[in-house]
């Protein structure tokens, strides 16, 4: 294929919503359903014999961050012929044990082995495809001021070094579109932070063959897309489909934070451009979390809104297109908007 330079999308104003019907013509809110045969992962990546299968990249920065960001989207593609992809920058080995249940002796002296047993559990839930790319976690600096980051951990790794595995993976792989974290890398952890950075420059450089140009074939990606998993609305939304039922809403506290940065002009948030419904996938992402089982509390906030009330609510996650070199229409309900077109020629 020819290579296209990649071009910033416009900003986008706040988007309305576009319907949500999901591909297989069941309407979110009613996806109570799942049948194995729609759940099934199939052999390979095909969705059409004879034409080139999509391809999916998901870039993060430690073992459980794809289980908790866009993990209903990627068993929904799975399921539908996409090829998925994870790439994992680092083992997760400076995590803390996020789940009373596993302060178990052996369990903390063993933390790098012990997460990358979870994240072969959570791969095989998700059905995705998973490597990881050999950083070393950073941890998140507590305190003030913060203690310096830990010498040789990835945060610190100079860009080129630490965007090469991912250009070769990119180049071997060869994805159609790729998912990663904003800016702010959606919450200041440093390793999310350069998890941006690396997709963004893995994004740019992987198409330009003097660029890292003993890592592998150039291939240009088509679009690059932020996580928008926790923004306003949605939380809102929950928040307010939990109090018309009665229920205590887990968001409140939350919403208040958000809406004060928004007020202070502290951070902009970014606009919704794409919303994927995946309703009938959040009991798996739910199950590729929970073999995390290090990093998450099954009685903790992440449970706590039922999941008939997150179906009826707000059936989808959402995203922000930041990059594309092929044109689809905003609102977008498909990560392969304006792809799949191309990719069939
Ligand atoms: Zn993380």
């Amino acid at each position: 294929m020819s290579v296209l330079r990649p071009s910033v999308a416009p900003h986008h104003k706040a988007l309305q919503a576009p319907p949500l019907t999901t591909a297989l013509g069941v309407t979110a809110g009613d996806a109570t359903e799942v049948t194995s045969r729609v759940l099934a992962v199939p052999d390979c990546g095909t969705a059409v014999p004879g034409s080139e299968p999509l391809r999916l990249m998901a870039v993060h920065a430690h073992p459980d961050d794809e289980s908790s960001k866009g993990a209903a989207t990627m068993a929904r593609y799975v399921r539908e012929g996409v090829a998925v992809l994870v790439c994992t920058l680092t083992g997760g080995e400076r995590g803390t044990i996020l789940n009373p249940a596993m302060e178990q002796p052996g369990i903390r002296e063993n933390l790098a082995a012990v997460r990358r047993e979870e994240m072969a559990a959570a791969r095989e839930i998700l059905g995705v495809q998973q490597r990881f790319l050999g950083f070393l976690d950073s941890g998140l600096p507590e305190g003030d001021p913060p203690p310096p980051l830990p010498a040789g951990c990835f945060a610190l790794e100079p860009l080129e070094r630490a965007a090469r595995p991912l250009v070769q993976a990119v180049r071997e792989f060869r994805p159609h579109v790729i998912l990663t974290y904003d800016e702010n890398g959606g919450y200041p952890h440093p390793d999310h932070v350069k998890c941006h950075e690396v997709s963004v420059e893995a994004f740019e450089a992987a198409a330009d063959p003097d660029r890292y140009p003993d890592a592998g074939e150039p291939w240009q990606p088509l679009k690059l897309y932020y996580h928008l998993s926790f923004h306003r609305d949605r939380m809102l939304a929950l928040h307010e489909a939990m109090l018309s039922r009665g229920l205590q809403s887990p968001y409140a506290d939350r919403i208040a934070r958000a809406q004060s940065a928004a007020e202070s002009g502290e951070r902009q948030p970014l606009a919704v451009t794409t919303r994927v419904p995946c309703a009938e996938y959040f009991e798996i992402r739910d199950r590729a979390l929970l073999a995390h089982a290090t990093q998450v509390d099954p009685q903790g906030g992440w449970f706590r809104v039922p999941m008939e009330v997150q179906r009826a609510a707000w059936p989808s996650e959402d995203y922000h297109l930041a990059r594309s070199v092929v044109d689809s229409e905003l609102p977008e309900d498909d990560l392969f908007a304006g792809v799949r077109e191309k990719v069939s020629l």
